[in-house]
């Protein structure tokens, strides 16, 4: 499986969150749903689907169990978009396409094991 790393070279390569955002922007099928952007992580972000839910925030996650059940199951209630996209999801431009919710929850959980020996 490929990795990106583009946004911050090998300095952040232990960084767990950015490692975290990696497997999930693999996770969604590596590209914004709506445009089919794909050519930097730090240009794709997680939309929610139900924002009066809960706020998405991978900045806030730790490495516990716990949070890695809570992030997948937030997830799964959001799309992955570039920030092009959001913003126009978001001013009402762009209505996220019905049939894009691509969580690949089996993938994640797989890749989250394999990178999680490394870190822990
Ligand atoms: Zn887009």
């Amino acid at each position: 499986m490929h990795i990106r790393n583009i946004c911050t070279g090998s300095k952040h390569k232990h960084n767990f969150r950015r490692m975290i955002k990696s497997l999930l922007v693999q996770s969604f099928g590596g590209k914004c749903c709506c445009c089919g952007y794909e050519k930097s992580l730090c240009s794709l972000t997680f939309h929610h689907l139900q924002p009066e839910e809960k706020e998405f925030t991978i900045g806030k996650i730790r490495l516990t169990e716990e949070d890695m059940e809570k992030l997948i199951s937030e997830a799964k209630k959001c799309v992955m978009v570039c920030n092009n996209c959001h913003a126009e999801i978001e001013s009402g431009i762009t209505k996220v396409p019905e049939d894009c919710i691509c969580f690949n929850e089996k993938k994640f959980r797989k890749s989250l094991k394999e990178i999680l020996k490394d870190v822990l």
